[in-house]
C-alpha cells in the first residue's frame, strides 16, 4: 500500500533522517517506537508531505509516487496529501470552530464535497466515538481525551487510504488514554492502514503488526511485536524496551 525508500532529512547541518526504508500493506499496523528525537515525527511528516524529504521516494499503490531531491517544492510534496491523514499528538483542533466545523472542514473546503453530506458523515462519525452531544462545542469546552477523539474523526472524515497517529495519548491524563486506545484499536480492528508513532508499547504490542524501531535517524530493528518487543536483537532495542515495559 505505502513503500517509502532512502528517506533523507536534515535540518542545516542536523541529519535527522539518515536513510530510512518503511513498506506497509493494506490493512496493517505498523508502530514506530524509539527515543525522544530519533525522529519519528519527522518520518510521519514525510509520508504525509507536512515535511519535504532531501532525498528517497515515498510511493503509494494508488496513487502518487514522489521522489524527493534538494529542488522538490512544497506543492510537489503536497501530492501525498491526499492519502494520508494525520493525528497529532496536541489534537491540533482550530479553537475558533465548534467540533462539527473542525471535522468538515477537510471535506468540505479541501476536498470539495458536498456540506449538507460532509455533516450526515460527520455527525455519523461523532456518534460512533460517542461525541454526537458535543457537535456544537468548542475544542476548550471537551476534555484532552474527547479532543483527541474529535482528531481522529476529523482524519477519518477525509477518508485516507493512510492514518497517521503522531503519539496520540501523550498529551492526555492517565485516565483519559484508555478511550482514545480504545477508538484506534477498533480502526485496526475494521483494517484501516495506519502508521503508529507511539511510547505505549503494550498497547503497540497489541495492536501492530509490525514494530519498526528506531534510533538517530535510522531504523535499528523491525519484526513481529513478539520478537521487537520481547526478545529483541539489538542492544538499543533491548535497553529501550526494558526501560519502557
Ligand atoms: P519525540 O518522541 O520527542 O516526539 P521524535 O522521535 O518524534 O521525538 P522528531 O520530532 O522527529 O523526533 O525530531 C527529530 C530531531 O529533529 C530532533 O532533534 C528535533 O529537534 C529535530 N527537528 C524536528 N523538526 C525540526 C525542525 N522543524 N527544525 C529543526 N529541527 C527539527
Amino acid at each position: 500500500m505505502l513503500k517509502a525508500t532512502g528517506l533523507q532529512k536534515s535540518f542545516g547541518d542536523h541529519e535527522v533522517l539518515t536513510s530510512i526504508d518503511l513498506q506497509i500493506g493494506k490493512g496493517q499496523v505498523l508502530a514506530l517506537i524509539g527515543p525522544s528525537g530519533s525522529g519519528k515525527t519527522t518520518v510521519l511528516r514525510c509520508l504525509n508531505g507536512l515535511e519535504i524529504p532531501d532525498g528517497g521516494e515515498v510511493a503509494f499503490d494508488k496513487g502518487p509516487t514522489v521522489s524527493f531531491t534538494s529542488k522538490t517544492t512544497q506543492r510537489q510534496a503536497q501530492v501525498l496529501r491526499s492519502q494520508s491523514a494525520m493525528v497529532f499528538q496536541n489534537y491540533n483542533l482550530f479553537p475558533h470552530m465548534t467540533v462539527l466545523e473542525n471535522v468538515i472542514e477537510g471535506p468540505v473546503r479541501v476536498q470539495k464535497r458536498k456540506r449538507a453530506e460532509a455533516i450526515a458523515e460527520a455527525e455519523s462519525l461523532l456518534a460512533r466515538v460517542g461525541l454526537a452531544e458535543k457537535r456544537d462545542q468548542y475544542p476548550h469546552q471537551l476534555s484532552g481525551g474527547q479532543q483527541q477523539r474529535v482528531g481522529i474523526v476529523r482524519a477519518l472524515a477525509l477518508k485516507p487510504s493512510l492514518l497517521l497517529f503522531d503519539e496520540p495519548t501523550s498529551a492526555l491524563d492517565p485516565e483519559l488514554v484508555g478511550d482514545v486506545l480504545r477508538v484506534i484499536k477498533e480502526l485496526a480492528d475494521e483494517g484501516w492502514t495506519m502508521v503508529l508513532v507511539t511510547h505505549e508499547l503494550a498497547f503497540a504490542r497489541e495492536v501492530a503488526d509490525e514494530i519498526v524501531f528506531m534510533d538517530q535517524g535510522v531504523v535499528v530493528e523491525r519484526g513481529h511485536p513478539d520478537v521487537v518487543l520481547r526478545a529483541p536483537q539489538n542492544e538499543r532495542t533491548q535497553q529501550f524496551v526494558h526501560r519502557l515495559l
